[in-house]
């Protein structure tokens, strides 16, 4: 962690969180585990203290809407001293229940929908968006992360899909419901350098600015370098949708900061 501070601190960052994935019921190679949660806030605190003055640390997480008990609103999270809360999805259950991770590469999630899903990519979109929607019913959480990430996925196994009558009702109806419940909604710009796109894509920034949902610019980075990359690209795209301000964190609250470029 101490790396991304001070890559962001070097990067000139006033104030920067750190969100692990939060823990699952199961073990998996990308998320905490529970055990380890108090060394992970633990460790977070020693370096508020250690860059006070340099830079205003917060405490995150992201958690995973899985399922009613498994989600950001459960007394587990809600008691945790964090900071702030991401919501987001990426798993969703199989008509077996089995859990499967939507988040994979394009051929990882090409497999996953012909083995679990018989190729019916709609069933598998709606799912995710179901989840997604019972996910900001259920609140607990300061912004969703990645919303519509399963777009690229889905454009790779067919593409124009996303532009179908059917998808936009799922995503302009999870925008419309995230504007109804007050929430933020994140701009994520980890795969900008890769692959070009944010989640959710640029397309969908002024809908989403007419709704009057505030959005918060993220690089949801695993490497301490990229803690800005993508930020610039995307508030310029925010302000030729409309946007003149994003939210971020300072002193313990969320402000509405002007686009400054
Ligand atoms: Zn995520």
């Amino acid at each position: 962690m101490e790396e991304f501070v001070k890559s962001a601190i070097a990067t000139g960052f006033t104030a920067y969180g750190v969100s692990s994935h939060a823990p699952l019921p199961f073990p998996t190679h990308w998320t905490l585990e529970r055990t380890k949660v108090s060394a992970y806030l633990r460790e977070i605190g020693a370096l508020k203290e250690k860059y006070a003055g340099q830079i205003e640390l917060y405490a995150g997480m992201e958690i995973d809407y899985l399922n009613e008990e498994q989600n950001p609103a459960n007394e587990y999270f809600q008691g945790l001293p964090l900071d702030y809360r991401i919501g987001s999805v990426h798993l969703v259950y199989t008509d077996d229940g089995e859990i499967i991770d939507t988040d994979a590469g394009t051929e990882g999630f090409a497999l996953l929908l012909r083995d679990y899903f018989q190729g019916n990519l709609r069933r598998l979109v709606e799912r995710y968006y179901e989840a997604s929607m019972r996910m900001v019913e259920a609140g607990g959480f300061d912004f969703i992360g990645h919303a519509d990430k399963i777009f690229y996925n889905a454009e790779y196994c067919e593409p124009g899909v996303t532009e179908q009558g059917w998808y936009k009702e799922l995503r302009e109806g999870l925008f419309r419901r995230i504007a109804e419940k007050g929430l933020m909604l994140e701009i994520n710009t980890k795969a900008y350098l890769s692959k070009g796109c944010f989640f959710p894509a640029r397309q969908h920034f002024e809908t989403i600015r007419r709704l009057g949902i505030p959005v918060v610019v993220n690089s949801d980075t695993h490497f301490p370098e990229l803690v800005n990359a993508g930020r610039r690209e995307a508030l310029e795209l925010l302000r030729a949708s409309g946007f003149t301000s994003v939210c971020e964190l300072h002193r313990g609250q969320w402000m509405e900061v002007e686009i400054d470029l």
